[in-house]
């Protein structure tokens, strides 16, 4: 699933290539990702509309538009936008005013499309925790003091804080030598801190790769994001652990795949 670094590379993308152009044209091939309003009403509250702002807020695109009312999309797990496009697996194309095609591609059909009025007022918005480049250690520190919830489990919560997935938060894990399993509150000062920074550092480094093609993720041109070559841990069960040459071992937490070095991370 496309976590923060993907869905920020896409944002940029989007900013150089659509920011200020018109919606010219909806084709709706599956209208099943369209989850408000109605796919007639959808069409016509975005034909010959303008977009105004891109924002990205967790994993979710917000396009605010000249009509005041704002497109978002989230890419869940196969999402992908591509621009140009050509339709031809497109669950929805938006054509512009440059005459091109926007697609929004959905192998699985998860992603979910809406047109609202104040995204902000979006009750998944209103519920998602601050992002890690939007707190500073002293207040990561005091977050993680009464949480007895498994580190690793409690990095993926989005109402805890928001936009680390399951790729990232094994990475930054293993970048700071902590065990997933150990309980938050049993970090000390110390370590909190440098998960904290190698959080920002995964996240930063992602972003300057253009994110991982893990899954369905390609940045908006269609090709993969290049980050996967970096992966030190995530989906290297059984391989050697690049610090120690010790094996990567997977668990099952919180019903997601971990990669740890036993050894590395205490
Ligand atoms: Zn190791």
């Amino acid at each position: 699933m496309p976590e923060l670094p993907e869905v920020e590379t896409i944002k940029r993308e989007l900013d150089k290539a659509v920011l200020g152009k018109k919606v010219v044209d909806i084709i709706v091939n599956n209208a099943k990702v369209i989850k408000e309003p109605k796919k007639e009403r959808f069409i016509k509250e975005l034909k010959n509309i303008a977009i105004k702002k891109i924002i990205r807020k967790g994993k979710l695109l917000i396009f605010e538009l000249s009509s005041r009312k704002s497109l978002t999309i989230h890419l869940k797990m196969t999402g992908q936008l591509i621009y140009p496009g050509d339709g031809a697996v497109s669950r929805v194309s938006f054509r512009l005013s440059d005459g091109k095609l926007l697609d929004f591609n959905d192998r699985r059909l998860f992603g979910e499309l809406r047109i609202v009025g104040d995204w902000r007022k979006l009750k998944f918005i209103k519920e998602l925790g601050p992002e890690p480049f939007d707190i500073n250690a002293d207040k990561f520190k005091e977050m993680l003091a009464q949480k007895k919830t498994k580190i690793k489990v409690l990095l993926l919560d989005q109402k805890f804080i928001s936009g680390i997935g399951n790729l990232y938060a094994n990475e930054a894990l293993f970048r700071a030598e902590i065990n997933p399993q150990r309980p938050a509150n049993s970090l000390s000062g110390k370590e909190k801190e440098l998960l904290f920074k190698e959080i920002k550092n995964t996240l930063s480094e992602a972003i300057k790769y253009n994110g991982s093609s893990v899954d369905q993720y390609v940045q908006l041109s269609g090709r993969p994001g290049n980050y996967v070559k970096y992966h030190k841990v995530y989906d290297r069960d059984g391989e050697k652990c690049f610090h120690c040459n010790g094996k990567i071992k997977r668990i099952s937490l919180g019903s997601r795949g971990t990669y740890f070095c036993p050894s590395c991370q205490k």
